[in-house]
């Protein structure tokens, strides 16, 4: 099945290409489309719901939109929804370094380490008919600086004890299988699989009712 991805970010691209490889994942930039919806909700399903209905309203097709984040236990769960716009509240956008430095330093010696990224995934197959998947990764914000060059964003902070690295420090093929976009990604495509058998078994006719997680 084409699904349109609501995403500007290559990395995530990338990323649900190889969690999706059944699919056809478009970029609205593939098609010259501009779609850059504010991001005005409170919660990670909220923005992924909100992203979703933009791009579905310019072309009509299936559509997928995920909204995630880092949440820092010791910040209140800080940056959370603002982890893109983090210390640019003021209008600027500082760099991905910037910004990690930034939150080394909010957090600092705190002895409370514990963090996690958060992943909303929603899924419009159309305009009445949609899910959404949400999953975490758990882990500790490294105490020693930034380590690892894989991945993106806040990757180089996260370690994971299980592993004994940073997400960074993973190939795309390990941070897949672990991550929270990674198994957001999968619930998803349990939940194509079951529009696409439900389809067939409807003769073709479209399926009326999708599961929901
Ligand atoms: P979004 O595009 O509004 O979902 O913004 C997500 C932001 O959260 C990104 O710009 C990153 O800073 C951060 N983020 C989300 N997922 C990841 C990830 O898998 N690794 C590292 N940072 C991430």
């Amino acid at each position: 099945m084409t699904l349109w991805f609501a995403t500007g970010n290559a990395h995530k691209r990338d990323e649900l290409r190889a969690i999706l490889p059944e699919h056809e994942i478009r970029l609205p930039s593939d098609a010259g489309i501009v779609c850059a919806p504010k991001e005005t909700g409170a919660t990670f399903l909220d923005n992924a719901l909100l992203k979703a209905r933009a791009l579905y309203a310019l072309v009509h097709e299936p559509v997928v939109a995920d909204d995630s984040g880092l949440c820092v236990d010791c910040l209140g769960g800080r940056p959370g929804v603002y982890s893109a716009r983090y210390g640019g509240e003021r209008g600027g956008r500082l760099s991905v370094s910037e910004r990690n430095a930034l939150l080394l330093r909010k957090i600092g010696d705190s002895p409370l380490r514990s963090a996690r990224f958060v992943c909303a995934m929603a899924l419009l197959l159309d305009e009445n008919r949609l899910c959404f998947v949400q999953e975490t990764l758990e882990g500790e914000i490294i105490r020693d600086g930034a380590r690892g060059t894989g991945g993106f964003g806040y990757d180089p902070l996260l370690y994971l004890p299980e592993q004994g690295c940073t997400i960074a420090e993973l190939s795309e093929t390990e941070k897949n299988a672990v991550s929270h976009r990674g198994k957001a990604g999968r619930g998803i495509a349990a939940v194509l699989r079951s529009a696409c058998a439900e389809r067939s078994s409807f003769l073709g006719k479209p399926p009326h009712a999708v599961a929901c997680y």
